[in-house]
């Protein structure tokens, strides 16, 4: 595996496999490598020729107040655990680099995709994908993959890089992959560092919630409020008071009243101890219904 941390550097290493019409992965991280990062390189090292990962922790989607000095990073870690999984290229830039001197150019989405959940300005807000759309986009101009890879752990994300990806005519396909969970259902996430032992085993109860709402779901409940206070009761019982759990349409993040046959996406926003944690589960149609 090569680490690189020059464009010029990037390119001239793509070049041949660009040449030879080689296809060309992508996977975004922000390091700190856990067992989804690799499921998402694992996946691009079986699907592509040359396997390009990128880390960045991009300083324009945290926002003030929140954890970018405190992100965990492990440079020497990630790049065995990269190399490990058989990854050609791991680029780290530094923020200098992305964002040189004079930098005034942003990608923004309109409507619920950004405006909702994380991007609720009560939450994170909308700088919050402006920051993950520029620099996703700087990302795909930078290595010009085939096709990159998102997890679904981070939904809305996927959404919103999804539609920017239509909408810019960025020639590259968006494979979503599944969320990779520890045995106990805790969704994995770089942040779980911040857990203590007993912050960890509370956190447990935000895939329990999930679960419960997907349960009500199951035993024919259609009121997306139901759901929510399906998961929120679990929540209660582990003395979680959410950010938000939220029932909106899986497609476009539009309210939702009732499931009506519409595949349905349950978001969870949580802080336990110092880690603000996210989950979500996508519920669809009953068959029988
Ligand atoms: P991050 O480094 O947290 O920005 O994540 C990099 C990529 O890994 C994003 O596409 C995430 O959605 C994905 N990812 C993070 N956690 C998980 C997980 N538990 N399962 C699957 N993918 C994940």
């Amino acid at each position: 595996m090569k680490i690189v941390r020059e464009r010029a550097e990037l390119r001239e290493a793509l070049a041949p496999a660009r040449r030879e019409g080689g296809r060309i992965g992508l996977v975004p991280t922000m390091g700190y490598f856990h067992e989804g990062h690799l499921s998402l390189m694992r996946r691009a090292r079986e699907d592509c020729d040359v396997v390009v990962v990128s880390l960045f922790v991009n300083p324009t989607q945290f926002g003030p107040g929140e954890d970018l000095d405190a992100y965990p990073r492990d440079e020497d870690r990630d790049a065995e655990l990269a190399a490990a999984e058989g990854i050609d290229l791991l680029w780290m830039p530094d923020a200098e680099q992305m964002y040189p001197e004079g930098f005034a150019t942003s990608v923004e989405l309109a409507g619920d995709l950004t405006g909702a959940l994380e991007g609720d300005p009560d939450h994170r807000g909308p700088s919050h994908f402006r920051g993950v759309t520029t620099v996703v986009a700087k990302l795909f101009n930078s290595v010009q993959p085939d096709v990159a890879y998102f997890g679904r752990k981070d939904a809305q994300q996927a959404l919103v890089i999804e539609r920017m990806t239509r909408d810019l005519d960025f020639p590259v396909e968006i494979a979503v992959l599944p969320t990779v969970r520890e045995d106990d259902g805790l969704a994995l996430s770089s942040r779980n560092a911040y857990l203590t032992a007993e912050q960890r085993e509370q956190a447990t109860a935000i895939s329990r919630a999930l679960a419960a709402a997907e349960e009500a779901a199951r035993g024919g409940e259609t009121s997306a409020e139901s759901l929510v206070e399906a998961a929120r009761n679990e929540l209660r019982r582990a003395g979680i008071e959410p950010e938000y759990v939220e029932a909106r349409a899986a497609e476009d993040l539009s309210p939702v009243a009732e499931l009506n046959g519409r595949p349905v996406l349950v978001a969870v926003a949580a802080r336990v101890g110092r880690a603000r944690l996210i989950d979500n589960v996508l519920i669809t149609p009953n068959r029988e219904a």
